[in-house]
């Protein structure tokens, strides 16, 4: 429990805002809600990476007024955030976030006045590996209390499931409802429909992904785990953490693997640079694809997002559904 918020985090803020400036001002992208004509203010709601400000906004509608805290091509685990960012994320009405993925959101956030996506929805424990690593940086330096909100036991990938999406969307309906209960029916009908646009988007997985030659997804960074639970697959991640460079160890275990499962392709992603998947594409004698794991922004958007990686994976996979 954190209790009074006098946390000293504000020599880190300091060294951030020096960064700043860029990210700041998300307010003039094409992304924010048109205003409303008539009433007063709209309530704020941040959200914390891209596809949570893609929910929010369908479900905030012409309503909320939706800010993203992470910009456009920034990696969002590793997100500073602003003196400004995090005055806005305390005077807003509600932040949108998902414990585990973004330590400074994750210090920032108020408890009553945030929505932690993972806790409508029933997670599924990070990987193997995942705790590996942990356990490695555990021992260099023991940074007690500070890195306690790093290490949540669950995999916080979520959003790359459109069926536990369609739950926050539910949830984050009633929580914008409580929020401005002048507007509480158009939350909850925007809601309604955004979940059942991901449940369809949800039987497009279901159905394309139900005839495989294989079932083995090699990722670069282990953002996939939803999704290979979701439609049975088996995830196989290199590494983690998308800055981590994987050990020989790791890489030669991951080639063997691969063999042994026929794998054709190797997974790369957006905003992480393709050379370990490459090396290991080469060793394993496979093709790499890019998958994207939607931690920044598309060039179209969530739904269109997904329905190239279904593309991706049927091919790499080899569906024939
Ligand atoms: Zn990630």
């Amino acid at each position: 429990m954190m209790s009074g918020f006098s946390r000293p985090y504000a020599a880190g803020l300091l060294a951030a805002a020096a960064l700043l400036t860029t990210a700041a001002c998300g307010s003039g992208s094409a992304e924010t809600t048109p205003a409303a004509s008539g009433s007063g203010a709209k309530p704020e709601v941040v959200a914390a990476f891209y596809p949570l400000q893609w929910l929010s906004e369908q479900v905030g509608g012409s309503d909320a007024q939706v800010t993203g805290l992470t910009a456009p091509g920034v990696e969002p685990h590793d997100v500073e955030l602003s003196i400004q960012q995090v005055t806005e994320l305390k005077d807003a009405a509600l932040t949108v976030y998902i414990k585990g993925i973004q330590p400074a959101v994750d210090d920032a956030v108020e408890p009553g006045k945030s929505f932690d996506a993972a806790t409508a929805v029933t997670t599924i424990p990070a990987g193997e590996h995942a705790h590996e690593e942990e356990g490695e940086h555990a021992g260099e330096e023991h940074a007690g209390e500070e890195h306690a909100h790093e290490e949540v036991s669950y995999d916080p990938h979520l959003w790359l499931d459109p069926s536990r999406l369609a739950t926050v969307a539910t949830k984050l309906g009633e929580r914008l409802a409580a929020a401005d209960p002048a507007h509480a029916q158009g939350y909850k009908d925007r809601a309604a429909r955004t979940a059942a646009t991901l449940g369809a988007l949800d039987q497009e997985f279901t159905k394309g992904l139900s005839a495989c030659k294989t079932k083995t997804l090699v990722t670069a960074h282990e953002a996939f785990g939803y999704l290979a639970d979701r439609y049975r697959l088996k995830q196989v991640g290199i590494t983690l953490d998308p800055e981590t460079e994987p050990s020989p160890t790791r890489l030669s275990e991951v080639a063997k693997l691969a063999k042994a499962e026929g794998v054709t392709t190797i997974f790369t992603e957006t905003l992480v640079s393709p050379k370990v998947a490459e090396v290991l594409a080469g060793q394993v004698g496979a093709k790499t694809a890019v998958l994207d794991p939607l931690e920044s922004k598309p060039s179209g958007d969530y739904l269109s997002a997904m329905r190239d990686n279904l593309k991706t994976l049927q091919t790499a996979l080899g569906c024939t559904a």
